[in-house]
């Protein structure tokens, strides 16, 4: 369902002001974790202020440590509805499991599927039967086949809102966190209708690389990105090392303004 021979023209996933897909190159941006109402709502501000279409912010954290932040729950959901009536920004924040489905769709406007929960079919299948816009992201290993088919288990249990999402994968290279497969989105805007956004964020691990590889995304046809941003990166309880402070988020947006105002 999720192919360009079963549906030509691109999908446009639609969620508060935000449109994903179509003319117009997209950016998604706010901090890794929800920390606190004063780092949200600052950051927010600035994002929103350079041309941000939605706030992204996790309160539910898959952290590869179990002794590391682990997100604030219920409470950080809560701060990410305030800055989404405070400020009008849309937000996306992650679900990792079928039991937090109901309550993430009572607070957020689009559910992230994390890459470690890309071939959890359980809750695909939830996120499927909700209808609420869906960034799935890939897989740390995941084939872009696999991705895809992911996909399809959202798209036939209800769901044709889906965003994908390539976010880096692994590879034998350790210079970077990981390796961002632009090939993936060029191969992906052929083969399917849904709309494509590049995470290089994650794709990197590396603040300095994340203005490049955002122009790269944008240059190869991503349909937006998603990307990290905290005002006191050296403070942050997660990915601080990947995160673009306030003045580097206004020069990406800058440097992406002829993809931003395209008609
Ligand atoms: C995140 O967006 O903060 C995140 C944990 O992403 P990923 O699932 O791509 O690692
Ligand atoms: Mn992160």
């Amino acid at each position: 369902m999720v192919s360009r021979e079963v549906q030509a023209h691109d999908t446009v996933v639609r969620f508060g002001n935000a449109a994903i897909g179509g003319d117009k190159f997209a950016v998604i941006a706010g901090p890794c974790s929800v920390e606190s109402e004063a780092q949200l709502l600052s950051v927010a501000e600035v994002v929103k202020q350079h041309g941000a279409v939605a706030l992204r912010g996790g309160a539910y954290k898959p952290r590869t440590s179990p002794y590391d932040f682990q997100g604030m729950g219920v409470e950080g959901l809560k701060l990410l509805k305030q800055a989404n009536e405070q400020l009008g920004l849309p937000t996306v924040s992650e679900v990792m499991e079928v039991s937090q489905v109901d309550t993430m769709c009572e607070y957020v406007d689009c559910l992230q599927i994390g890459a470690r929960n890309m071939q959890n079919y359980a809750l695909l299948k939830a996120v499927g039967e909700s209808r609420k816009p869906v960034l799935l992201k890939r897989g740390l290993s995941a084939t872009i086949e696999e991705l895809l088919l992911a996909a399809e288990y959202i798209y036939d249990a209800g769901n044709p809102n889906i965003i994908l999402c390539e976010r880096g994968i692994r590879t034998y290279e350790t210079a970077t966190r990981n390796t961002l497969d632009l090939n993936a989105v060029a191969y992906l805007k052929q083969r399917t209708h849904l709309p494509v956004v590049v995470d290089p964020s994650h794709g990197t691990g590396v603040r300095e690389l994340v203005i490049p590889l955002s122009r790269a995304a944008a240059a190869v046809g991503a349909d937006g990105i998603i990307v990290e941003s905290h005002l006191n990166p050296c403070e942050a309880l997660s990915d601080g090392h990947q995160a673009l402070t306030g003045p580097m988020f206004e020069q990406l947006m800058q440097e992406l303004k002829p993809f931003v105002e395209a008609a």
